[in-house]
């Protein structure tokens, strides 16, 4: 920490102090955290910036601090002062019981930064986040450049604890911010869209610290360069389903077994990229199949369905089958956003005809036909066809959910 609390009250704040001065201040006095009022010491090492640390643990922030949060830390705050924002650093928000990284005035709303260079548990994320929202705070999780782990070209792992970083802009865009602080780099991961279980496509991009906080929220990277990896990447993760050991204790493979289905003979309307879908945890495939199976393959021509009755059958019936993640940032009912994108995929392919709120069955869906000859080519030129279709989604994600 750079502030802290002496014992009369006053605040002692490290940034921009010399040499001297922090000799002069080691000798001083006692120091305390202004969160937690724990004991502090001093530490002025040759590995780390000048900092408090705690004597012991501290129960508000209980991470603990590395050089790298330290110096993150340190950029943040230069880079908000720079940009005109009113800032502060490590400010006791007393009300909450809180303290973030920074706070700032961001057009007219109280904003706060966390800089996580640290994996803490997801509940006690979940927990903050939501802790801000409702005091009508606007958080900003960014997490160090190190924890992100590239895979192949435009894919990152996309682990439980990445899946917390997720934010929205107010155009509606889902992304992750990191940084670098060593490199003075901000990188921002959107268009997220996972291929299976913890792997997702992602388009990145870079700035540095000259650029300013708007300019990385409403980056207008309008590429869509997953699609060309997708029809690929999902069939190996069926290829790779088919070979686990022990699939017979696989919930999805158990479900089509049962209903006398093989998963090579799934369609390839089964497993579409649409926006939004980190919020659901399962594998494409997965979850939509079982939308597909319901409302489709074992429907009848011209049934007509509410689509609350699907979003009701799939938030209480399929609950443990179709796994919602509860990010902070996203509103509990935001699963049904990409729930939505397939449906209307399926409707603009020729499956469905809406009618207001209502699905009509205007097409039964086929098997493929001897999947081992005819399935490569069936979900190739399905993929070529529909290519402007399906991005179509990714343009034109609307904003049913704003930003909270
Ligand atoms: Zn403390």
């Amino acid at each position: 920490m750079f502030i802290a609390k002496t014992s009369d009250g006053q605040i002692v704040s490290l940034m921009n102090v010399s040499r001297e001065t922090l000799t002069h201040l080691k000798k001083q006095e006692q120091y305390f955290c202004p969160a937690c009022s724990g004991e502090l010491l001093l530490k002025m090492g040759m590995k780390k910036l000048p900092h408090f640390a705690h004597k012991s643990q501290c129960s508000i922030k209980p991470e603990g601090e590395s050089q790298q949060h330290l110096l993150g830390k340190k950029k943040l705050f230069h880079w908000l002062t720079w940009q005109g924002f009113e800032t502060q650093m490590e400010c006791y928000l007393s009300e909450l019981n809180q303290q973030p990284d920074l706070l700032f005035q961001w057009n007219g709303k109280k904003g706060v930064i966390e800089f996580q260079c640290s994996i803490i548990p997801l509940e006690e994320m979940y927990r903050r986040t939501t802790n801000y929202i409702n005091h009508s705070y606007r958080p900003l999780w960014i997490v160090d450049h190190r924890l992100i782990t590239a895979q192949l070209k435009h894919r990152v792992q996309l682990n439980e604890f990445l899946t917390h970083f997720i934010t929205r802009t107010s155009s509606g865009d889902s992304f992750i911010l990191a940084m670098d602080p060593r490199e003075e780099k901000f990188y921002t991961y959107h268009h997220i869209v996972p291929y299976s279980i913890n792997r997702a496509f992602v388009t990145v991009q870079e700035f540095t610290l000259q650029e300013r906080l708007e300019k990385l929220l409403i980056s207008k990277d309008q590429s869509f360069p997953f699609y060309d990896y997708w029809f690929e990447e999902t069939e190996r993760w069926v290829k790779r389903l088919l070979i686990i050991p022990n699939g017979r204790k696989n919930t999805f493979l158990q479900f089509l077994y049962h209903h006398h289905l093989h998963l090579l003979d799934l369609p390839p309307e089964v497993g579409v990229p649409v926006p939004d879908m980190f919020i659901i945890k399962n594998s494409p495939i997965e979850w939509q199949f079982y939308i597909w199976f319901y409302f489709l393959y074992q429907q009848r021509l011209g049934a007509v369905i509410p689509l609350e009755d699907i979003y009701s059958f799939l938030g209480n019936r399929l609950k443990q089958l179709i796994v919602q993640r509860q990010l902070g940032r996203f509103q509990k009912s935001f699963w049904r956003q990409p729930v939505e994108a397939y449906l209307q995929f399926l409707t603009n392919i020729g499956f469905f005809r809406r009618e207001g709120d209502k699905l009509i069955v205007k097409k039964i869906p086929l098997l493929i036909n001897n999947p081992n000859v005819n399935r490569e080519n069936v979900r190739r030129s399905f993929f070529r066809r529909y290519k402007g279709l399906i991005l179509q989604l990714f343009f034109n994600s609307r904003l049913i959910f704003p930003e909270q």
